[in-house]
């Protein structure tokens, strides 16, 4: 096979030495973070959430030992003993009763741990899981006569909501990984901000996640990547498989989205700070058939990822025996590690840079109201000889934080990165003799420190269908 050409001119910058190695050293505070991810912590947030009986949605709100209402009120509490640099409150719906599962209107509280930046703390980090459960017991067997439609799943869903339902795994592994990261990361400063979500409603339909980022697009949040853990406990699979070694990030479909763009970074920082984990970019949007709470972020425009188990194990799923003994909690706690390095290092990095020119005439470009707003296009050329790639960008705000920029390419197929070229404190770079035609190009910002930000690629807007007029 013929080499691409730009890959050999990379080679040839790479050994040039403007190839930038110090960003792929490890910052000691990041390692530090992630050091002190406790399994014993972990294991002991995974007995108390079971402790509760049931955290179904649908639960008990009043009773202070079972039920949803006594375990979310215990998390806010743990959250705020942490650090008091932790602003912790519930953010509260009351959900209408519609369809089956919500048979009732209902109380719905997500818990929120917000740890404010330093110098950008407009831009947030999101790590998130949910802490309610279900025990789907009174499901009907597979082989039994369908029910009339309504009613009678609708009570199967009443006499669910006070089962027991331990949710050990689904998702107390994953509430125990939030939990963890806001104690260890609390005590730490970060330019950006960090939120730590505990939703409810999961097992509803994806209500409390739903909501809030439905919230964070309304108050234009600058929601930079959400992190969202789900069944990140079980490490065997019913079949016999076993494997503790590796772990799924489900990005979405479509190609060099925001949400694989971040999947591409938690490859290539969680791999670097805990090598003993394999990270498994999934270009879908989660298990075939099923959901998670990243997806409404992605819905609302957020770059937003789901870790989750190679190995689910479906007999305990959702039933009275998702259990601590069912799981591993040296598994749960070296992803969480995975999330501490991705947060720890997006926090302290600069913001991504932008690709696109700023619109003509600033405000006076906004389009007239009900007009579609027109797509800005790339900074991306062949440059004055015509077969070069030429390269611009932009930092939104002061550059202080900068200390310089990465192009990274990649043929147009394949699944991540395959060259970085370290730039300079620069804002805009020709590759010679590189066609912009047979690859892909992307461009990232590095701190002083070597925290590097999330990729910022050159994409053009789809073009779309042409409404031809003809006479006959
Ligand atoms: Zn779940």
């Amino acid at each position: 096979m013929k080499t691409p050409r730009w890959i050999a001119v990379a080679a040839v910058l790479a050994l040039s030495g403007v190839a930038g190695a110090q960003e792929r050293a490890l910052n000691p505070k990041v390692s530090e973070i992630v050091d002190a991810v406790s399994e014993a912590r972990v294991q002991g947030i995974i007995e108390k959430l079971v402790s509760f009986g049931t955290r179904n949605t649908m639960s008990a709100q009043d009773d202070p030992a079972r039920g949803v209402g006594a375990a979310r009120q215990w998390i806010f509490e743990q959250l705020k003993s942490y650090s008091p640099r932790l602003e912790v409150r519930f953010d509260k719906w009351k959900v209408k009763k519609q369809g089956q599962r919500i048979f009732k209107d209902v109380d719905l509280w997500n818990v929120v741990a917000v740890l404010p930046g330093k110098t950008t703390p407009d831009a947030q980090i999101l790590i998130t899981a949910h802490y309610d459960t279900l025990n789907l017991s009174s499901r009907p067997a597979a082989d039994a006569p369908a029910p009339p439609v309504g009613e009678a799943l609708q009570s199967n869903w009443e006499k669910n909501a006070d089962l027991p339902a331990p949710g050990a795994c689904d998702d107390g592994s994953g509430i125990a990984a939030v939990m963890e990261l806001a104690r260890v990361m609390s005590r730490y400063e970060f330019d950006k901000t960090l939120v730590f979500i505990a939703f409810a409603g999961e097992e509803q339909g994806l209500i409390g996640s739903t909501l809030e980022a439905s919230k964070a697009k309304k108050e234009a949040a600058g929601v930079e990547a959400v992190l969202n853990n789900d069944i990140i406990g079980t490490d065997r699979s019913d079949d016999g498989r076993i494997g503790n070694t590796a772990v799924n990030v489900y990005t979405d479909d479509a190609i060099d989205s925001p949400s694989q763009q971040l999947g591409r970074f938690i490859r290539e920082i969680g791999e670097r700070y805990v090598p003993s984990m394999k990270v498994n970019m999934q270009f879908m949007q989660d298990r075939l058939g099923r959901g998670g709470d990243h997806t409404p972020f992605q819905l609302e425009g957020f770059a937003a990822v789901r870790f989750s188990t190679p190995f689910e194990s479906y007999a305990n799923q959702h039933t009275a025996t998702d259990t601590l003994a069912n799981m591993s909690v040296p598994f749960t706690a070296n992803i969480a590690k995975v999330n501490a390095a991705v947060a720890a290092t997006l926090a302290l990095a600069p913001k991504a840079p932008l690709v696109t020119a700023a619109p003509r005439g600033g405000a006076a470009a906004t389009p007239a109201p009900g007009a579609p707003p027109r797509p800005l296009t790339p900074t991306i050329a062949r440059g004055r000889s015509r077969y070069d790639a030429a390269l611009r960008w932009r930092y939104a705000g002061p550059d202080s934080n900068v200390k310089g920029y990465a192009i990274v390419i990649r043929s147009t197929t394949a699944p991540d990165w395959e060259r970085e070229i370290y730039v300079g404190k620069v804002n805009e770079y020709t590759l010679k003799d590189v066609s912009i035609d047979d690859a892909r190009f992307g461009v990232k910002a590095i701190g002083p420190d070597g925290a590097e930000s999330l990729v910022t690629p050159y994409l053009y807007p789809q073009r779309k269908k042409a409404e031809i007029q003809v006479v006959e």
